[in-house]
């Protein structure tokens, strides 16, 4: 026998192997949607998180999608209800890659509701500090058509919707959605499982605003909760609880080294985000959003505040 094609056969073989288990992995990346229970499911649109209640009188989506996705998401869609319409889109907050195909169901009819402040970044250009540009309004089909203050409800099939604002958390018009018979909250980017936690302080968002609506959210959950963040895989309440335990724990220490007098500068090289559970991509830019925050709200940061 020729060694030689025998090392051929065992090349090819290993291939077919590899091939064989490289298949179902690709498959399964592209197959966008998670089930929650039999009637909510999490759509990958984009790396953003879309929740999707179906119900017997269309979709109640939390969050339309990052940009360049509107045809992922309506299959993904269309697999769970064929031609179901989207009825009622909620926007957690006003960044794209959660409103990008908004103007997509706007189109179907779909009422959008957000809280006011969202509504109203939406609407208007603002200044992006971080990147020394201007954010342009977005198009009025784009923009919420029901805005709300504080809290409001309804009921969707058989479902039970809450749904209420997150103070000043990571953007100034936060919000959650509470679906309460299958126990899950969308939350935005309230959490933060994935990526770096990010506080748009431009628009008042700080360490305190995060840490008191992490609590808020845990007063209303119990232990079978489960918590969608607006990127990364859906979270159990330990997990939740974890996450609200460090930025707990990292809104005091920017609150002492606010007080203390420090910048961002100083923050990180004295070690303000050391041992704790989780690693920051870029931690200078997200203590000088906590600093420029910390600053913001100077008069809340305890009592040795003059
Ligand atoms: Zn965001």
């Amino acid at each position: 026998m020729n060694p030689s094609v025998n090392r051929r056969d065992v090349l090819k073989s290993a291939a077919a192997g590899a091939l064989t288990l490289w298949v179902p992995r690709l498959l399964k990346a592209q197959q966008p949607v998670t089930k929650l229970t039999n009637s909510l499911s999490v759509i990958d649109a984009g790396g953003a998180n879309v929740t999707a209640l179906s119900t017997g009188q269309g979709f109640v989506l939390v969050d339309s999608g990052a940009p360049k996705t509107g045809d992922t998401v309506m299959a993904a869609l269309n697999s769970l209800t064929p031609n179901g319409k989207v009825q009622t889109l909620f926007n957690t907050h006003y960044h794209l890659d959660q409103t990008a195909n908004n103007e997509r169901f706007a189109a179907q009819g779909a009422k959008i509701i957000s809280q006011k402040r969202t509504r109203e970044w939406m609407a208007t250009d603002y200044w992006v500090p971080a990147e020394e540009r201007y954010e342009k309004a977005r198009p009025t089909a784009a923009l919420p058509t029901e805005t709300f203050l504080t809290r409001g409800s309804m009921k969707a099939g058989n479902e039970e919707i809450a749904y209420g604002y997150l103070l000043m958390a990571h953007t100034s018009g936060d919000l959650y959605v509470h679906f309460k018979g299958a126990n899950v909250i969308a939350v935005g980017d309230v959490a933060s499982p994935l990526r770096d936690p990010e506080l748009d302080w431009f628009t008042g968002a700080w360490v305190g605003g995060r840490s008191d609506s992490m609590d808020l959210l845990l007063s209303i959950s119990n232990d079978q909760t489960r918590f969608v963040p607006a990127y990364g895989a859906v979270m159990s309440k330990a997990q939740f609880k974890a996450e609200r335990d460090m930025m707990e724990e990292v809104r005091q220490r920017i609150f002492d080294r606010v007080r203390a007098g420090e910048g961002p500068q100083d923050m990180l090289a004295g070690g303000a985000l050391d041992g704790l559970p989780r690693k920051w991509k870029d931690p200078l830019k997200f203590l000088y959003a906590a600093a420029k925050g910390g600053w913001a709200y100077y008069d809340k940061l305890g009592e040795n505040v003059v």
